[in-house]
C-alpha cells in the first residue's frame, strides 16, 4: 500500500523545554499529554486507585490527586507506587505536603503561588528535594486564588496579572537553579485564558499546561475548553491539557482526547461523520447515527464511518470514509473503502455497519 501521509497540523508546536513527569514527558517533542483529576478522597487509597485505573483505560496520560490533609499525604506513597500513570499531587496552603508528595514518589507536584503562605522562603528546599527525587513542579496560577499582591493589577489587566504571578514564581525557582517546571494560568473566561497563555508563551519557554478552570457542566465546559484550547493549540501553544468539567473525570479525558484528535495533534481514532439531516432526509438520521455510535463504541481502531441521510452528499461522504451508509427509499447503500458492497433494508443498516466495522478493525489490528 501507499505510505501513510503525516496529517496536516495548523501550526508548528512552539518550542518548549522538556520536563520529565515520572515515566513520561511534557514539552519539547513529547506528545501533548491529556490530564485529569480524581474526585475520590485521596485518603481512600482503593477508591482513588480504582478511579485512576478507569482514567488510564480511557486514555488519560497523567493524573492529579488533591492533598488537602495529612491523611491524603499519607496515602500518596501507595497511590504513586500502584498507579500505572504518573501521579501529580495538588497542594494548596501547606508547604509540608509538598515535601511529603516529593518523598512519596509523586511524579510532579502542583503548587499554587497564590495561596501557599511562606512558600517563597521554602523554594530552595523544595527545589533541592525535587531535584533529589527527580520530581517536576507545576506552577499553577488560578484567577480564583491569585496572589493578593497582584489583585490591583488584576482589576486592570486580568491576563497580565496571571502571567505576572507565574513569572514571579518561576523567577524564584530559576534563582535556585531549578527549571523542571510547567506553568498554568487558568481562568474561567476563555478570552482571558487565551490572552494569558499567548502572553506567557511569548515570555518564557516552559511547557504550558492548558486549562479553563471551573468551565462548568459537561456541555458548557466542553465548548469553553474546546474553544480556548483550540485557539491556542492551533497556534502551537500547549504541551499538556486538562479539561475541567462538573462531570465524571473520564468525560474530561474523552473530551481532551477528541480536542487533540480534531486538530491532528494525536492520531484520530474511531470517528463518525454524520449529516445533520434536513428536509431531504429519507431516514431518521439522529437515530441511525446514535445507533451506529452505540453499536460501534467498543471499536478503537482508526476507522471513519459516514452516516448520511440521503443521496445528495451521502455517496460522496460515504465513499471518502472507510465505511459508510447512504440512505434512501427505505434502503441503505453500504460503502467500504469507496465501493458499494451491499444495499440492505433500513432495519439492517446498523447490524451491517457493525459487522463491517468489526471486520475492518480486525484487518487493521492484523496488519
Ligand atoms: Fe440533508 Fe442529505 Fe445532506 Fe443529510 S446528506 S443533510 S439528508 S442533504
Amino acid at each position: 500500500g501507499t505510505p501513510p501521509t503525516k496529517p496536516m497540523v495548523l501550526a508548528p508546536r512552539r518550542p518548549t523545554r522538556k520536563i520529565k513527569v515520572g515515566t513520561t514527558y511534557i514539552g519539547g517533542d513529547a506528545p501533548i499529554a491529556v490530564q485529569s483529576m480524581t474526585t475520590t478522597l485521596t485518603s481512600n487509597i482503593n477508591a482513588t486507585l480504582q478511579q485512576i485505573a478507569e482514567l488510564t483505560a480511557a486514555g488519560c496520560d497523567i493524573v492529579r490527586v488533591a492533598v488537602p490533609s495529612q491523611d491524603d499525604a499519607d496515602a500518596l506513597p501507595a497511590i504513586a507506587a500502584k498507579s500505572k500513570i504518573p501521579v501529580v499531587a495538588d497542594i494548596h496552603f501547606q508547604p509540608r505536603y509538598v515535601f511529603a508528595a516529593i518523598e512519596a514518589g509523586c511524579a510532579k507536584v502542583r503548587v499554587n503561588p497564590g495561596n501557599i503562605k511562606a512558600f517563597d522562603d521554602k523554594i530552595a528546599d523544595i527545589a533541592r528535594a525535587a531535584t533529589d527525587h527527580g520530581t517536576s513542579i507545576r506552577i499553577g496560577v488560578n484567577a480564583g486564588s491569585l496572589d493578593q499582591r497582584l489583585r490591583p493589577m488584576y482589576e486592570a489587566d486580568p491576563a497580565g496579572a496571571l502571567v505576572q504571578s507565574a513569572l514571579n514564581e518561576a523567577a524564584l525557582f530559576e534563582e535556585v537553579g531549578f527549571f523542571d517546571f510547567a506553568i498554568s494560568v487558568k481562568h474561567h473566561d476563555p478570552v482571558i485564558m487565551v490572552d494569558a497563555y499567548r502572553r506567557l508563551s511569548q515570555a518564557c519557554d516552559y511547557p504550558l499546561h492548558l486549562g479553563v478552570t471551573e468551565a462548568g457542566p459537561a456541555f458548557q465546559g466542553t465548548i469553553k475548553s474546546a474553544t480556548a484550547f483550540g485557539a491556542l493549540l492551533a497556534e502551537g501553544i500547549g504541551d499538556t491539557i486538562r479539561v475541567s468539567l462538573s462531570a465524571p473525570p473520564v468525560e474530561e479525558v474523552k473530551v481532551g482526547i477528541k480536542i487533540l484528535e480534531s486538530l491532528n495533534l494525536r492520531p484520530r481514532q474511531f470517528e463518525i461523520v454524520s449529516c445533520p439531516s434536513c428536509g431531504r432526509a429519507q431516514v431518521d438520521v439522529y437515530k441511525l447515527a446514535n445507533d451506529v455510535t452505540e453499536g460501534l463504541k467498543e471499536i478503537t481502531a482508526p476507522i471513519r464511518v459516514a452516516v448520511m441521510g440521503c443521496v445528495v452528499n451521502g455517496p460522496g461522504e460515504a465513499r471518502e470514509a472507510d465505511l459508510g451508509v447512504a440512505s434512501g427509499n427505505g434502503r441503505g447503500q453500504i460503502f467500504v473503502h469507496g465501493e458499494v458492497i451491499a444495499t440492505v433494508p433500513e432495519d439492517e443498516i446498523v447490524q451491517t455497519l457493525i459487522a463491517e466495522a468489526n471486520r475492518i478493525a480486525a484487518e487493521i489490528t492484523e496488519s
